[in-house]
């Protein structure tokens, strides 16, 4: 069965502080309360007790430890448990129906809309039957259509928060990863993707791209064209950003990453592309920008993630010292014992 378990680690706490409180609290309503203490009643209220701390403890401390499915399963346990209990004591009582509310705010909150539906399927036909059976047709209808209602507007209520909640974490997520002038990756996302790029065998190659001499066209057009400068390049980058492995970064000021599963023909080839489509770019009033790219490649250049940010940085520099508005490619590292031999 397909389901939706949301925030499994609030799940989990969820079960382990329930059953950690219930353990207590049958100690003090099992075994203290009671005047009587029937043998076989004070072995089943210990076994309880037993399991509810050490599945408590389980819960909190070993929680990956337990299938996923236990997650789905518990208030559907928890609404049996209840109704049972309810059903076998007789107790219609308001106290003992608000025991009803944890399986519901649990579903409401970790799971499925559907799933959250069928508990409180669940929990309206329990509570029917202790009702009915305790207060009679007349009285148990109006207690049951009271907690029916209850219950499903307490669900509706949680669930719509719980809604807002993802909503919002999911624009703060986006945006702590996302450059707000360009809206592509920002560098902390950037840093993120390039140690999953290196987790796959294929050939990489970063690109570091720089406006040329971007402070002049801030300085004679304005922050405001400059922006516009910056627009236009990110676009650019995220044409030549064809395959969804590809990714496309705002480093910073005017420089830009572009991190592409390529070997040195294809990075050659894409480099050609943007520089290309930048300068076909005439309605910006600073007339043409010029870019200069530095290209590194793995494992050509660099074996791990430093190494190819550094050696695409270095071959940015060269392209800047060529004399600007060209490609330069990284060299491959000096061997070792050629350092040594040269020191
Ligand atoms: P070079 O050819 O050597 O790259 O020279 P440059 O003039 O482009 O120098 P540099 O790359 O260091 O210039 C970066 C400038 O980018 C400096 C800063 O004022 C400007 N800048 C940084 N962030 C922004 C921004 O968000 N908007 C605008 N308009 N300008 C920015
Ligand atoms: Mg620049």
């Amino acid at each position: 069965m397909r389901y939706q378990l949301r925030d499994e680690q609030g799940a989990t706490r969820s079960v382990a502080y329930l059953m950690l409180a219930a353990a207590p609290v049958v100690f003090l309503t099992g075994i203290v309360l009671p005047d009587t203490h029937p043998v076989p009643w004070v072995v089943a209220i210990s076994l309880t007790i037993a399991f509810m701390a050490v599945g408590g403890l389980f819960a909190w401390k070993r929680p990956q430890s337990v299938p996923r499915v236990f997650w789905l399963l518990v208030p559907f346990v928890a609404v049996g448990t209840i109704a049972g209990l309810n059903l076998a004591s007789h107790d219609a009582s308001a106290g003992s129906q608000l025991f009803y509310l944890w399986p519901v705010l649990y579903a409401a909150n970790f799971l499925s809309h559907r799933v959250t539906a069928v508990i409180l399927a669940l929990v309206s036909a329990g509570h029917a039957s202790v009702a009915f059976e305790v207060r009679g047709p007349s009285a148990g209808l109006s207690d049951w259509v009271s907690v029916t209602v209850a219950l499903s507007l307490t669900a509706i209520v949680v669930a719509s928060l719980r809604n807002r909640n993802d909503r919002l974490r999911e624009v703060l997520e986006s945006q702590a990863l996302a450059d707000p002038l360009t809206g592509v990756s920002n560098r902390r996302s950037f840093d993120l993707e390039l140690e999953r790029a290196f987790a796959s065998n294929e050939p990489l190659a970063l690109m570091t791209i720089d406006i040329d001499h971007f402070k002049s066209v801030n300085d004679t057009w304005g922050h405001g064209v400059g922006d516009r400068a910056i627009q236009v390049v990110a676009s650019c980058l995220r044409t030549a950003a064809r395959r969804d492995t590809d990714v496309v970064a705002r480093l910073g000021g005017d420089e830009f990453a572009l991190l592409l599963q390529a070997d040195r023909l294809n990075a050659r080839r894409t480099a050609d592309e943007v520089r290309a489509a930048v300068e076909a770019v005439d309605d910006l009033p600073c007339g043409t920008l010029g870019l200069s790219i530095g290209i590194a490649l793995r494992p050509d250049h660099a074996a791990t993630a430093d190494e190819l940010r550094i050696a695409s940085d270095a071959a940015l520099y060269e392209a800047k010292q060529g004399g600007r508005g060209r490609t330069a490619m990284a060299h491959p590292p000096t061997p070792r014992h050629a350092v040594s031999a040269a020191g």
